[in-house]
């Protein structure tokens, strides 16, 4: 049996429909941006493996700093010990965060991140006394998959079955170009009419599983100056737009305004391995303190703050701060403007969006549901040309490893580029017979 039928016998692959499924690609490498499968076919990573990887696979520094924590110290209990890789992690993690935050709490992913910062922000409010059960979040939002995360993320096909049990929230309008009066009232409004609002949880900038949709600092910064006036503590999510991104550290260093608490993971480690980190102000983290052993965040992963993983962390640090790197970002977005430009003017192209190393081409046709066939089209269509590509149903988008080359980036385009030939029919591509893995 080959290792996709193995596969198919024994695993069950996350957001994928098993029973129409096609075989997964078993990918037998790293290196760079490049995926080797096993039968050597090579794949760009335009989608930096789930928008985790910033430096490349098997980056051999990040594997030597690993490497080192294995054979010193694998593990061990963070309640009651530290290590030297998380408390070096967490100065440093402040040193570069947007000004405010004071203290790192870990955990292991993305939504544990947000977990862990929708419980500070709501025994926050139960330890000052003043319990406020009610979080404001953007209506298309995502923030992972766990229960609170789901509960704060769009109510989508997705989470149907689980809408009775999420907590209550109340959504307002991404404020995209043209539409932020809206949210701007939107939130005002709520913020007036309710003294019980515990929380604003928001993707800064960019809204990834939305569709890569960009929004302005400056409307942001309006909101956030709303929350503050009404005492209502605000969660940056940077789960997905830290690390360089949106072209500098974090999208919140757009910003006047600064959150309570930022969520960081993907992008953490490197993409190397799973790591969540929540943190929090001065402000926030001082309401915990108390002789009254009730107002503890009771909250901890059995692999929170793994060594191994802080090592990775500390290593992908010190890549990005090489100014190779941050050459490497700018570079990118500097290409991506130029091809946003000529796509633009393409037919059914619907609109192109871009920040720093992210860009987004929204297609026309095809409707825009998830599960609509264009999706599955363009993603056979990608893998065919040897680019990995993910579509959001008619969206289509690029978050590269920064170590992209030219070369890798300019096959990138060209199938984008094919796509849309595809969609205006100028090209005749078979749609795949099977449905293939979904996202
Ligand atoms: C991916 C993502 C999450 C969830 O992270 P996981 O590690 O997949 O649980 C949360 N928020 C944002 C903005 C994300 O993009």
């Amino acid at each position: 049996m080959s290792l996709a039928e193995r596969d198919q016998c024994t695993i069950w692959h996350p957001y994928t429909q098993m029973k129409t499924a096609a075989l997964p690609i078993p990918i037998v490498r790293g290196d760079g941006a490049l995926l080797l499968a096993e039968d050597g076919k090579t794949y760009v990573d335009a989608v930096a493996s789930w928008w985790v990887n910033l430096h490349g696979h098997a980056h051999p520094y990040i594997a030597q700093k690993v490497a080192e924590q294995l054979q010193t110290l694998e593990h061990v209990i963070f309640a009651g010990f530290t290590h030297p890789a998380a408390v070096t992690f967490a100065e440093r993690l402040l040193q570069i965060l947007p000004q405010g935050q004071s203290r790192i709490f870990y955990s292991d992913n993305g939504s544990t991140a947000v977990e862990v910062a929708l419980k500070m922000a709501i025994q926050y409010w139960n330890n000052l006394g003043s319990p406020k059960k009610k979080i404001i979040a953007f209506r298309d939002s995502y923030h992972g998959d766990t229960f609170g995360a789901m509960a704060v993320s769009a109510r989508s096909a997705f989470t149907a079955p689980f809408w009775s049990y999420l907590f209550e929230v109340a959504f307002i309008d991404v404020p995209v170009a043209g539409r932020e009066e809206e949210s701007i009232n939107q939130l005002r409004s709520i913020a007036e009419a309710n003294n019980d609002i515990a929380a604003f949880i928001y993707e800064p900038l960019v809204l990834g599983t939305a569709g890569m949709v960009i929004y302005s600092p400056e409307v942001l910064d309006e909101l956030l100056g709303i929350c503050q006036q009404h005492d209502i503590l605000t969660i940056a999510d940077e789960v997905m737009t830290g690390f360089g991104r949106t072209g500098r550290t974090f999208a919140s260093d757009y910003l006047q305004r600064q959150p309570d608490m930022v969520c960081l993971s993907k992008g953490l480690t490197g993409g190397t391995m799973a790591l969540g980190v929540t943190s929090a102000s001065e402000k926030v983290y001082n309401a915990f303190l108390h002789d009254d052993k009730s107002k503890t965040l009771f909250h901890g992963h059995s692999y929170t703050a793994n060594p191994v993983a802080c090592a990775a962390g500390l290593a992908s640090m010190d890549l990005l701060m090489q100014e190779e790197t941050q050459q490497n970002i700018r570079r990118i977005g500097q290409r991506h403007q130029q091809f946003a430009e000529k796509m633009q003017a393409l037919t059914h192209v619907k609109e192109v969006r871009q920040t720093g190393t992210i860009l987004a081409v929204e297609f026309e046709d095809g409707g825009t549901s998830y599960f609509s066939d264009l999706r599955d089209t363009l993603y056979s269509y990608g893998l065919d040309q040897g680019v990995l590509l993910r579509p959001l149903g008619n969206i289509i988008y690029i978050i590269p490893p920064y170590c992209i080359t030219d070369a890798q980036l300019e096959q990138v385009y060209q199938t984008i580029r094919g796509m849309q030939q595809v969609v205006s029919g100028e090209t005749h591509y078979p749609r795949p017979d099977q449905t293939v893995l979904h996202d």
